[in-house]
């Protein structure tokens, strides 16, 4: 989380955001103005609409009921792609799964012949760090026009520069790369996407689609939202530089990740194409038995070490490259890491 939170909650506190009723002119204008700032600092296009949910989890279960209705293709090569596809399994009996290679981008050659009018790809995926490039979307949409693509961003938005035109849905939660407590959802949807929304109009849930697009078109949520939530996205939102300049940092302080492990004996990158490495997770393996190690002593040190995630868990430990993550905290964990290679 970024250091200033504490300050924007009791900045909230101040103004009366704690209290305010998310039916007033007060939130519509927050609403309003939070959306005009994703656009600018995430470089969304200006005719792509935003909804707010509570996580990316409730974005697989919304899109699962209000977007497919007969059929989707799920590309992935980890947990969070594959816990995706098993949710929407459970609302969609025809969902599809296309598992594909860790070390590889997926091979667009074995996509199916059938047309599935949805295509689901994990744009960053979180358990194993590894990330799709904007060239295999761009494949992707060339080799299937009539398909919505719906991409899972919930590690990489607010980090890396996307360029949204490559899939008409993209969603994300804010624990990760946006720096702030957990408790909110973003849904971005291309015009494309709207209007299939608007075609299936499915309208059984309270968080049914086109009545979230309703509610969204006077600047307002269709349930109570995370109201703080938005606040501090907002506050957070004003004060980041554009996109271009964090996917900079980012991508250079990965570099000198990899640089770091690269001697080491006992710790290895576990991703080892650099073509599909993540720039925002990295996923570092050895033996289970000194993996153990390390992990105890960091947590003895204070460095909160990601588990290893799914069944990579006792194999690997994950290091977050998030904005939020301080130059100096990552010297820190630099230091205290080369006892261990
Ligand atoms: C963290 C994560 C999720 C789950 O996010 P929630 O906000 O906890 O629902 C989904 N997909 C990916 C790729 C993630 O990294």
């Amino acid at each position: 989380m970024y250091d200033e939170i504490p300050r924007y909650v009791r900045d909230a506190h101040r103004k009366g955001m704690l209290s305010m009723n998310h039916r007033s002119e007060e939130f519509v204008a927050l609403c309003k103005k939070t959306v005009s700032l994703l656009k600018e600092k995430l470089g969304i296009p200006e005719t792509y609409t935003i909804l707010f949910t509570s996580s990316a989890t409730e974005c697989w279960e919304v899109i699962a009921q209000s977007l497919i209705t007969k059929e989707s293709l799920h590309l992935y090569n980890g947990s969070f792609g594959e816990k995706w596809y098993e949710y929407t399994k459970k609302l969609v009996p025809r969902a599809t799964a296309l598992p594909f290679d860790k070390e590889r981008q997926p091979d667009l050659s074995k996509l199916p012949a059938k047309k599935y009018e949805i295509i689901c790809v994990t744009h960053n995926e979180t358990s194993n760090g590894t990330a799709i490039s904007h060239a295999t979307l761009a494949a992707l949409r060339k080799k299937r026009p009539g398909a919505l693509l719906i991409a899972d961003a919930t590690s990489s938005m607010a980090g890396v520069r996307i360029d949204f035109k490559l899939a008409d849905v993209w969603f994300a939660s804010v624990q990760k790369c946006f720096g702030l407590p957990a408790g909110l959802g973003i849904m971005v949807c291309s015009p494309r996407a709207v209007a299939r929304i608007r075609k299936v109009n499915e309208r059984a849930h309270y968080n049914s689609l086109p009545f979230m697009l309703d509610m969204m078109q006077q600047g307002q949520t269709s349930f109570t939202p995370n109201v703080l939530g938005i606040y501090l996205l907002m506050r957070v939102l004003k004060a980041r530089k554009p996109i271009a300049s964090i996917h900079k940092k980012l991508k250079s302080r990965m570099e000198e990740w990899h640089d770091f492990f690269k001697p080491s004996e006992k710790m290895k990158v576990y991703i080892r194409n650099n073509a599909v490495r993540s720039l925002t997770v990295m996923t570092i393996t050895g033996s289970p038995e000194h993996l153990v190690h390390v992990k105890k002593a960091a947590k003895k040190k204070g460095f909160l070490l990601g588990e290893g995630y799914g069944m990579l868990k006792k194999d690997t430990f994950r290091i977050a490259n998030f904005p939020a993550i301080k130059q100096k905290e990552i010297k820190a964990l630099r230091l205290f890491l080369q006892k261990f290679t």
